[in-house]
């Protein structure tokens, strides 16, 4: 059924969903809290967090809980609420609501009621980390959070071996060693990571580098805080490694029969025969 929905022009019930800061309370928007300020109810995550957050721009207000392990019974409540008439706004403990956070099934429900939802925009930890990456940012995949247990890790990873774009991911500090081993057997040393930590807070860091550079140094020091990891794409490490090995290639073809050279650098450098015979044809034709 197509719909269409004007959130400005809307004087009856409606559901805002407004992102709030991953760190820095200086990232809360004047428009985020115009909007706390004026709803009827805010839902939320976690109570403490957010009236420590409301307390700090010196707002009070009814709050309401809607956490993962109660999202289902809780959204019932909202919307009913919101039915009534009233407006409502939901954050999360950080960022947007939705994203590796509680929401979904709450904003599912409003449509399914034809209530309006309105995006307060505000910080995102992954977007802050692809922008600073350094890596491809034209097409890129958000994952958030990995499975806990390795190997069902690794099986998840497979999925994005040979994916052509950019994958983030969210990580908890204490699985960091464990998830980047699995970054490595799956990925390979050469691919390029970008790891963002503390986004926003006064020990921000963005430490570049290869998945096998950042899995030395986490053996000699322990990342600590909110971290994301920005992993880049398959094409792309081709085209890094391919300068490398055009010109591994073109010594080999001074020494050696095509076949055997293109067989030595797939060797080399653990791609098909197939890619560097490609490369080889290429390097044919430019001469
Ligand atoms: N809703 C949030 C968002 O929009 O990004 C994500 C919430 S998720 C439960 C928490 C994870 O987000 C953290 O484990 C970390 O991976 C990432 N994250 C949140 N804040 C961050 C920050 N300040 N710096 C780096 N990563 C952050």
């Amino acid at each position: 059924m197509l719909e269409r929905v004007s959130t400005f022009q809307n004087n009856g019930p409606i559901l805002y969903l407004v992102a709030t800061p991953i760190g820095n309370l200086k990232e809360m928007s004047p428009r985020a809290l115009e909007i706390l300020n004026d709803v009827d109810l805010i839902a939320c995550e976690d109570t403490r967090n957010t009236r420590r957050l409301l307390h700090h721009f010196n707002y009070q207000k009814e709050l309401f809980s809607l956490h993962a392990h109660n999202e289902k019974e809780a959204s019932k409540v909202i919307i009913s609420l919101l039915k009534e008439g009233k407006k409502i706004a939901y954050v999360s403990d950080a960022g947007y609501p939705l994203i590796s956070d509680p929401g979904r099934f709450l904003a599912q429900e409003a449509r399914k009621n034809q209530i309006p939802i309105a995006v307060i925009n505000g910080p995102s930890a992954f977007l802050m980390a692809l922008i600073a990456s350094n890596l491809a940012s034209d097409r890129f995949f958000f994952h958030g959070f990995l499975p806990v247990k390795s190997g069902d890790r690794r099986k998840e990873l497979e999925k994005f071996k040979d994916f052509p774009y950019t994958t983030i991911y969210y990580e908890a500090p204490h699985r960091l060693k464990s998830t980047l081993n699995d970054f490595l057997k799956v990925f390979g040393a050469s691919r390029r990571l970008t790891l963002a930590r503390e986004l926003t807070k006064v020990h921000e860091e963005y430490i570049y580098g290869t998945i096998g550079e950042i899995f030395e140094l986490l053996k000699e020091e322990e990342l600590k805080g909110e971290i994301v990891l920005v992993v880049e794409g398959k094409e792309k490490e081709q085209n890094t490694i391919s300068s490398s090995l055009l010109s591994d290639l073109e010594n080999e073809l001074e020494n050696y029969s095509p076949s055997v050279a293109v067989k030595n650098i797939a060797k080399k450098y653990q791609l098909p025969r197939g890619d560097i015979y490609k490369e080889y044809l290429k390097l044919k034709e430019k001469k």
